[in-house]
């Protein structure tokens, strides 16, 4: 058993209370012992993988912030991370039966203690990768992170990487794309372009997004089910309903368990220029009896400079943040703000998600009957129409067992689907230059 697993009496005795005061103010805490050597004062409470072809991230959580230095070895390609002020445990142990066989980028991973104080990390890989390994501090339920994250060398712009991703599996462009399957109706009430009017006569990209992954596991319900695992599931149910469409193709901004940044996903949306943003949650609220579904987009007016200065934090952050649990009392607002940071805002985005609670009224109680609006305002807003969709709340025992069963998940994709159709039936989208200068 490591030192650092007993209380700080009891593993260093023969420490003053300066001693330890002084060691606390630093944020590695590391104390002499007798023997003269530094003893380890943090120890390793979990290890995480999380491979994806965009990235595999390797987290190791630890009581105190770890220090680390890395280097690189060719022939084979290897990483080798020295992890400072700790010593070998079994979490740090079962770190390599935590690499899979389907695993893109790491072979195997091994750790083993290098001198006493000092665990090294060695990871044999498939491929030359960039590593970027940085530490999180402490967010809600997760202590000190420090977190391994490995790009492909070759294609080191994660965004790069998964359009070509896309690209190898998207379908191609028709030759000749049919119209729309509905007839759009004439809709001209605020002077606009009488869009209705025009024809689909090209491929229509729409960008599911399902929130979280990976470290961030969005809401928890009380039976212990992921918010980021229910909304993967019911974006791959919605992704095949409108890939049977034939102008519509559709790229999810992840199709797996890993994290992927807000600012990220609105990129990956951008760089496909998508026609639509569609963001797929599930709600929580304190009150387990707080149900029904919402549809969220950007207000274009009013921020209180406090919600826009939470937002800007949280972008700014993002890309750190990797994993995100909030206090349970502001948790629903923090949540639907920090959700909201990828939603764009305009005419269109409310057409959209007043047809999508249309169709969601269908299939289970609406939260609020109106599309709410987040009170702030954003930075810029994309020029994609963009919603959120809270499905259902998590946090709610009922909807939990509903949104975890398979019929109901595709009852939900169903109704989305067809959200998503009455829309483009209403609002045929502009020609790709037209709508590059609107
Ligand atoms: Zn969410």
């Amino acid at each position: 058993m490591p030192q650092s697993s007993l209380p700080l009496d009891l593993a260093m005795p023969s420490l003053n209370r300066r001693d330890i005061l002084r060691g606390a103010s630093a944020s590695l805490l590391l104390a002499v012992t007798p023997l003269g050597f530094a003893a380890p004062a943090a120890s390793v409470v979990a290890v995480r993988v999380w491979p994806a072809q965009a990235y595999t991230r390797v987290t190791i959580e630890s009581t105190v912030a770890l220090t680390f230095k890395q280097f690189s070895l060719k022939d084979p390609e290897r990483l080798v991370v020295d992890l400072e002020g700790i010593d070998i445990n079994n979490e740090l142990q079962s770190l390599s039966s935590k690499v899979g066989g389907d695993d893109p980028y790491i072979q195997q991973l091994r750790a083993a203690r290098n001198k006493p104080g000092t665990v090294r990390l060695v990871l044999d890989l498939k491929a030359e990768i960039k590593p970027q390994i940085f530490t999180l501090n402490p967010v809600g339920e997760y202590k000190h992170r420090l977190v391994i994250d490995l790009y492909p060398a070759s294609q080191n712009d994660p965004l790069l990487a998964f359009l070509d991703d896309q690209n190898s599996d998207s379908k191609p462009a028709p030759p000749t794309p049919p119209p729309a399957a509905t007839k759009p109706e004439p809709e001209n009430k605020d002077g606009s372009v009488d869009r209705s009017k025009m024809k689909v006569d090209r491929l229509i990209t729409v960008v599911l997004d399902p929130g979280h992954g990976g470290e961030d596991p969005g809401a928890v319900g009380p039976g212990g089910n992921h918010e980021k695992t229910v909304v993967l599931a019911i974006a791959k149910k919605l992704k095949a309903l409108l890939e049977n469409e034939p102008n519509i193709r559709v790229v999810l901004t992840r199709d797996g368990d890993f994290f992927v940044p807000l600012g990220v996903r609105v990129k990956k949306a951008r760089a496909v220029q998508a026609d639509l943003f569609v963001s797929i949650h599930a709600d929580a609220f304190t009150r387990p009896d707080a149900n029904g579904s919402s549809v969220f987009m950007l207000s274009e007016k009013g921020a209180s400079s406090t919600a826009a200065r939470w937002l800007a934090q949280t972008q700014n952050d993002a890309d750190l943040i990797g994993g995100v649990k909030f206090d349970i009392k502001d948790k629903a607002l923090a949540h639907t703000l920090m959700d909201l940071t990828q939603t764009a805002t305009n005419n269109d985005s409310m057409k959209l998600a007043k047809s999508m609670l249309g169709e969601l009224g269908s299939i289970n109680r609406l939260h609020k009957q109106n599309v709410e609006l987040a009170g702030f305002a954003v930075l810029k807003a994309p020029d994609i129409p963009s919603i959120l969709v809270e499905t259902a709340f998590i946090s709610n025992p009922q909807e939990e067992q509903k949104l975890i069963d398979e019929a109901y998940q595709q009852k939900m994709a169903s109704a989305l689907h067809k959200g998503i159709k009455r829309y483009f039936a209403k609002n045929p989208p502009l020609a790709k230059t037209r709508m590059a200068q609107s």
